[in-house]
């Protein structure tokens, strides 16, 4: 399909990939992402279904090939499914190759079905120990049996699974290879995220980062990894493991410039359009909207936005200085 003006941003990368928060809420507390007594933001705040249905539709019209769902957790969100099955249209005419959904998984038993049906193929879930105690002890509010029974719901409607799994030095650095394997054997992919520095947490982020390059190093004293060429534009770097044939997954923001082939952008579940990640660039489309913004005014916000996307990320993680890069928390922008 031609799309007539494809998104290009300042430093000629074309954003063919969007991301939306549907929801800041979350029924898990992970340690890394957010305090235990996170505060959500008020109802009026976060876009209505349909306002988010404008803003990626108005973004799918200018060449996004790739909705991705997240959150919060999008499942705790009312009528999400509404919100999927009316984003699938675009699915069906052909406008986008693919719609998708992170989710830490706690709902996936009631849900499979129903996305399955709408058109999603492919998921990510949020998985970081097979321990159950562990498991409690990282989400605080999460219970294991919930997320396997989900991952097992999700597989027999017949969507692949990607698994993501944040590396937690002294947490569950020794679990990686027991992920691998159990991935392996049910079929599903592997991501392993560094964590990232986002948000005030109570937890002390310095002390759990964990470099993936020498997690990678010691897999590789005992698998074959094969680079693969990175087909997703993204922050994840690809390898086949060849003894197992599943794909795994690195994404390294604090150890590897991912930027340069950066095809993304960011909606909040607030209607703010984040270029970055981890920086602060953003416009606001909520309020525009709100006061009746017309179809080519949103066109013109999309161009104004593209503007303000910047080279590449700031992301360190200091011993001196433990504030975070970007004082926003993951479950807003979305992961
Ligand atoms: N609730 C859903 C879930 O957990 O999959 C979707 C939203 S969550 C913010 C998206 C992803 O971001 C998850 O895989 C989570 O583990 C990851 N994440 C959250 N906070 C992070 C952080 N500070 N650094 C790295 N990854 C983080
Ligand atoms: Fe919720 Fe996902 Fe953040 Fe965990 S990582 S608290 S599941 S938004």
């Amino acid at each position: 399909m031609v799309v007539p003006r494809p998104l290009i941003d300042p430093f000629g990368r074309t954003i063919d990939y969007l991301r939306v928060s549907v929801t800041d809420r979350c029924d898990f507390r992970c340690v890394y992402c957010m305090p235990e007594a996170m505060t959500f933001l008020p109802r009026a705040e976060v876009l209505s279904l349909e306002e988010i249905d404008t803003i990626a539709s108005a973004f799918v019209a200018r060449g996004t090939r790739k909705l991705r769902l997240t959150g919060g957790e999008p499942l705790v969100r009312r009528g999400v499914i509404d919100l999927v099955r009316s984003l699938a249209r675009h699915l069906a005419s052909g406008a986008l190759d693919e719609l998708t959904m992170t989710t830490n998984g706690s709902q996936l038993a009631r849900f499979a079905n129903d996305l399955a049906a709408a058109g999603i193929a492919r998921i990510n879930v949020s998985l970081d120990t097979l321990d159950p105690a562990k498991f409690a002890r990282i989400t605080r509010w999460g219970r294991l049996d919930q997320v396997l029974d989900g991952i097992a719901a999700a597989q027999a409607a017949g969507i692949a699974i990607k698994i993501n799994m944040v590396a937690l030095r002294g947490v569950n650095d020794d679990e990686i290879e027991a992920m691998l394997r159990w991935t392996a054997a049910a079929g599903h992919d592997l991501v392993l995220i560094e964590t990232m520095p986002m948000g005030t947490i109570d937890d002390d982020r310095v002390d759990r980062y964990l470099p993936l390059k020498a997690v990678r190093r010691d897999l590789e004293a005992r698998y074959t990894l094969v680079d693969l060429p990175d087909s997703t534009g993204g922050p994840a770097r690809y390898v086949r493991v060849a003894e197992t044939g599943q794909r795994l997954g690195f994404i390294t923001p604090l150890t590897h410039n991912f930027c340069e082939s950066c095809n993304r952008v960011r909606l909040t579940a607030t209607g703010r359009l984040y270029l970055c990640l981890g920086q602060d660039d953003a416009l606001d489309f909520r309020d525009p909207l709100r006061a009746g913004l017309d179809a080519a005014g949103l066109d013109r916000l999309i161009d104004t936005a593209l503007r303000l996307k910047p080279k590449g990320h700031d992301f360190i993680i200091d011993r001196r200085d433990r504030s975070p890069a970007v004082a926003r928390h993951m479950s807003l922008t979305g992961g």
